[in-house]
C-alpha cells in the first residue's frame, strides 16, 4: 500500500483499540493521550517504509515518509536499507533469491515490528518525558507527511518538521510527566505490525515468516493470492480501503469523545 493509506490504517486501528479498551475493559484515556497514541501509530505504521532510499545526494528518489526531514531522513533511509540488505544477505539461505536492494526485507518483519515497540518502551522508561517528546516528534513527522500527503508536499519538508516540532512541544507541555508511558511503545509496535498486514494484502507481500526457515528459505515472501491481492495504488486501496479507515476512525472518535450521539442514531453493532 502507498503512504497514506499506510498511516491512516494506523490511526484508524488505535482509534477503534482506544475505543474497545475504553468500552469493554473500562480503560480511558484523557483526549491528549489518545492524540498522542493515534499520531505515534499513525506515523508507527509508516515505519517500515524507511527502507526505502533514493540518491541522498541528488536529493532524489526515496518513499514519500523518507523524506519527511528532507535530506536527514533520506540519509537515514539510505542507511536503514543498506543495513536491511546486509541482514538479508547474512541470514538468506539457499534457496532465498540474490537481491540489490533492502527494500520489504527486515523492517517488514515480525521482529522488527517487536524490536521498535519494545525499544520504544525501554526509551520512555529510561529517559521519560523527554524521550516522549523527541519520540512524537519523529512520529508526528511521518504521521503528517502519510495522512496530509497533499499538503505535506506542497508545504515541504520545513514546514512538516516546524509543525511535527509544535506538536511534540505542545505534548510535553501537557504530558504528566510521572509514567512510563508504555502505551508509546505499543502504538509503535501496534503501527508496524499494521503496515505489514497492508503490505501482505498487496501482490509483493512480506517476508512475516522470518527468521523461521522453510524450504531452505528464511525470506519467503508472503501474500495474499494474486487474483484477488489489492493493486498498489488502484482503486481497491484508494477508494474502497481508505474510505473503510476513514470511516472506522470517525466510528471510534464518536464513540470515545461523543458516545451519546452514536446512542441516539441507535447503532446495534456499537453497543456490545
Ligand atoms: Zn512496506
Amino acid at each position: 500500500m502507498m503512504g497514506p493509506s499506510h498511516a491512516l490504517s494506523g490511526a484508524a486501528v488505535w482509534l477503534a483499540g482506544s475505543w474497545a479498551l475504553d468500552h469493554f475493559a473500562g480503560y480511558g484515556q484523557s483526549p491528549l493521550a489518545i492524540g498522542v497514541g493515534t499520531a505515534v501509530c499513525a506515523g508507527g505504521a509508516l515505519l517500515p517504509d524507511l527502507d526505502l532510499s533514493g540518491r541522498v545526494t541528488r536529493n532524489q528518489g526515496g518513499a514519500t515518509v523518507a523524506r519527511t526531514f528532507g535530506v536527514v531522513s533520506l540519509f537515514v533511509a539510505e542507511v536503514i536499507e543498506k543495513m536491511s540488505l546486509g541482514v538479508y544477505m547474512a541470514t538468506k539461505l539457499s534457496h532465498d533469491p540474490h537481491r540489490e536492494n533492502g527494500h520489504r526485507t527486515l523492517t517488514h518483519t515480525l521482529p522488527f515490528a517487536a524490536l521498535v515497540g519494545w525499544g520504544t518502551t525501554a526509551l520512555c522508561a529510561h529517559f521519560g518525558k523527554w524521550a516522549v517528546v523527541v519520540i512524537v516528534f519523529l512520529m508526528a513527522g511521518l504521521a503528517l507527511r502519510g495522512l496530509f500527503d497533499k499538503w505535506a508536499e506542497r508545504a515541504g519538508w520545513l514546514i512538516v518538521t516546524i509543525v511535527a516540532g509544535v506538536i511534540a512541544f505542545f505534548t510535553g507541555v501537557n504530558l504528566p510527566g510521572d509514567r512510563g508511558y508504555p502505551m508509546l511503545g505499543l502504538a509503535v509496535g501496534v503501527g508496524c505490525f499494521v503496515h505489514l498486514l497492508g503490505d501482505i494484502i498487496t501482490k509483493a507481500g512480506v517476508p512475516i515468516l522470518w527468521p523461521i526457515p522453510l524450504g531452505r528459505r528464511t525470506w519467503r515472501m508472503v501474500g495474499i493470492p494474486n487474483g484477488i491481492a489489492v493493486k498498489v495504488g488502484g482503486p481497491g486501496e484508494v477508494v474502497v480501503l481508505r474510505t473503510l479507515f476513514t470511516i472506522v476512525a470517525l466510528l471510534a472518535v464518536f464513540g470515545l469523545f461523543f458516545p451519546t450521539v452514536l446512542q441516539s442514531i441507535d447503532i446495534d453493532l456499537l453497543r456490545g
